[in-house]
């Protein structure tokens, strides 16, 4: 581990810098990226933003996102090569995974994940942190760069979505303190929360609809759970992203700790998203199929049989709940 002060340093070195975020990107990944992306590009920095996905359509609000550069790593004389808010090489996408391993570029991981985090030269990483988008506000006030209200915008929303709107108890008096430092360097708050939920486009909705048809409770009352096929996404005419937050319904059953959706993302192969009120670590729950994440919210991506995997997965969380059977 390096200490942010220190990254602030190699970074203000730096000449060409390229700042990835993971894959599926949410507004964490994209308002952290373009953030310190708008800080350099200000400081004279020549800085690229990318990623290995698109920017999905809720986030092209966001100051910059015209320039993010999806797909594998663009092609460029990089001396540094900065990746926030990825803690393991798979969701990082196999461009960005080989450039990591790179013996000539400087690399530095910036991250609030907990567990493994083995890129980089320089890595700081912050489990306390809400959003990686706290971490990049303090490394550029350690850099002391004046954040404009562009720059603002984007840590203002990468604060709101990791902490779903400052409900979630990674929320702490320093996040709100933060933020008000946001407000007061010009991020238009409220239009930003137009942007990100009241703007919903109509086949977002329609998934909800079918979403929460599925809901299953187990007998116990700890656990429950949806599912979204690719045959719903397609009859909703929905696209990956409108599924996102989707998993926050089944949490919010009254008596349930546990909420998960399970989406299938390709024929047999399905991302779970687990979440927690206040006792499971579904960061666990999410590592023993090969995920992780946090303790209130985690992922994982696994293939098989739906109704099997869904049977596995119930099981360990209704174990993890402290709940008895199915
Ligand atoms: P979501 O369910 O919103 O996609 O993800 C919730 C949290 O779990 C995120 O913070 C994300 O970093 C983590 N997460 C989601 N999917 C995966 C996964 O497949 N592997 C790992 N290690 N973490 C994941
Ligand atoms: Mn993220
Ligand atoms: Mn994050």
């Amino acid at each position: 581990m390096s200490s942010l002060a220190v990254i602030a340093e190699v970074i203000k070195r730096a000449g060409n810098v390229l700042i990835c975020g993971h894959i599926m990107p949410d507004g964490d990944c994209l308002g952290s990226v373009l953030a310190l992306g708008l800080a350099l590009e200000k400081i004279g920095i020549k800085a690229t933003m990318a990623g290995p996905d698109p920017v999905p359509a809720v986030y092209a609000f966001l100051p910059g996102a015209e320039k993010f550069v999806s797909g594998d790593p663009p092609e460029g004389n990089y001396d540094t090569l900065i990746i926030l808010d990825c803690s393991v090489p798979e969701r990082l996408g196999k461009g960005y995974r080989e450039l990591a391993e790179k013996k000539d570029l400087t690399v530095i991981n910036i991250d609030h994940h907990h567990g493994y985090n083995p890129f980089g030269r320089y890595r700081y990483i912050d489990p306390s942190a809400a959003a990686v988008g706290e971490i990049v506000f303090d490394l550029l006030h350690l850099m002391q760069v004046r954040i404009d209200s562009a720059i603002a915008t984007c840590l203002y929303t990468a604060i709101i979505t990791d902490t779903g709107s400052f409900q979630y108890n990674n929320t702490t008096p320093n996040t709100h303190r933060r933020v008000a430092e946001l407000l007061e360097c010009g991020a238009p708050a409220a239009q930003v929360n137009i942007r990100l939920y009241e703007e919903k486009p109509r086949a977002a909705l329609l998934l909800l609809g079918k979403a929460l048809n599925s809901l299953k409770i187990s007998t116990c009352g700890r656990v429950s759970w949806m599912t979204v096929t690719l045959e719903d996404l397609k009859s909703a005419g929905a696209v990956d992203e409108h599924a996102d937050g989707l998993v926050n319904y089944a949490r919010s059953v009254m008596g349930v700790e546990v909420g998960m959706l399970f989406r299938e993302v390709s024929e047999g192969k399905y991302k779970v998203s687990f979440r927690s009120k206040k006792a499971v670590d579904v960061n666990r729950l999410a590592a023993l199929f090969g995920g992780g994440g946090h303790p209130r919210a985690a992922g994982c991506v696994i293939q098989g049989e739906l109704e099997d995997l869904k049977e596995k997965i119930v099981s360990a969380a209704i174990l993890a709940a402290g709940g008895s059977s199915l």
